[in-house]
């Protein structure tokens, strides 16, 4: 499932509820709401209400916010145990249990235990996933067993290295991210090479792509690691050549456009915009539908047959016409 954290202010309920409705628009499927005072925990309660998506309190230092948001309806808690006192922590998985609301341990390279770090000279894969097994046993003592559990670094390879030697070790469902990834760019590069590698072996059942901005952006990241990896599809694929000195088309104005008018299309549909006549028609014609450019013209294909000779000027339009038709979506 493809998570993401809102990051609107959790007081102003009206923001972050037309958020978590956008972030759903895009694709996403559970949602992390900060709780940073007692104020931001009492809104929880109406949020929870009228959310359309599970929501995911994350209460930071504060047990006292995490009991509150358990009682306020989360579907969820993210604890970081580096952060919580033993006591507090043992009374926040008693409330959670009460209320069968499911725990996510976050273990955080940046806030480990200080023996852990002691014992192993810095927050390398090895202390990371002694800390996750200590959080583990601690909850199952304590009866919990609805937990979820992730371990992040903003080191790509101690993020794989950590959560692989953690699979090796325990079944819980693993939460897959790249701390602190970046803007939209950086985050895809690291998002798609940490979740993805893990996600290819078979390691993982949420994720979260981290983006300085907009969460929505992080929908499209995360959905394109899904489909590039093949395990699920959602929107349009957009296959496009990086254009040459054969091309005789605008081709980036075009799929800049296409991009833009399919941003909220939901049924998958592989695409393809060609520049010319070398590698186009074979990359249109293994498309749903596509366009292989040629002089100011090109011919539009669908599912595998040339359909019609078109001028540039109506790339845009009888593309559009041709998605409508096979999704029977309204494309705006
Ligand atoms: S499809 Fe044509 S225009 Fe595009 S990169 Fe290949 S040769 Fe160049």
């Amino acid at each position: 499932m493809v998570q993401s954290m809102t990051s609107t202010d959790t007081r102003d309920i009206s923001s972050t509820l037309n958020q978590i409705d956008r972030l759903a628009d895009a694709g996403c499927e559970l949602v992390r709401l900060a709780v940073p005072d007692q104020h931001a925990a009492r809104c929880l309660r109406e949020i929870c209400v009228r959310s359309c998506l599970p929501v995911i309190a994350d209460i930071h230092f504060h047990d006292h916010l995490a009991l509150e948001a358990i009682k306020e309806g989360v579907q969820g808690i993210r604890i970081n145990p580096g952060n919580i006192a033993k006591d507090k922590f043992a009374g926040i998985i008693k409330a959670a249990k009460e209320r069968d609301v499911c725990i996510r341990l976050g273990i955080n390279s940046g806030s480990l235990e200080k023996d852990l770090l002691r014992k192993y000279g810095g927050p390398i894969p090895e202390a990371l996933v002694e800390s996750a097994l200590r959080a583990v046993v601690y909850v199952e003592n304590l009866g919990l067993s609805r937990l979820k559990v992730s371990l992040k670094s903003s080191d790509v390879f101690t993020t794989i290295e950590a959560c692989r030697m953690f699979s090796e070790r325990s079944d819980y469902p693993l939460h897959l991210g790249i701390t602190e990834a970046g803007t939209v760019l950086q985050s895809a590069i690291r998002s798609s090479l940490g979740i993805g590698m893990l996600l290819s072996d078979g390691i993982g059942d949420t994720i979260r792509v981290s983006v300085t901005g907009d969460p929505v952006q992080e929908m499209t990241v995360a959905y394109g690691i899904l489909s590039s990896l093949k395990m699920r599809r959602r929107g349009p694929e957009i296959i496009s050549c990086p254009t040459c000195g054969r091309c005789e088309i605008s081709l980036l104005d075009l799929v800049e456009e296409v991009e833009k008018r399919l941003a909220k299309m939901k049924t998958p549909l592989k695409i393809a915009l060609m520049g010319c006549v070398v590698n186009g028609p074979g990359e249109a014609a293994d498309a749903d539908i596509g366009i292989a450019g040629g002089k100011g013209t090109g011919m539009l294909f669908e599912r595998g047959k040339v359909v019609q000779k078109i001028r540039e000027k109506d790339f845009v339009s009888t593309l559009l016409e041709g998605i409508r038709r096979l999704t029977g979506e309204s494309i705006p």
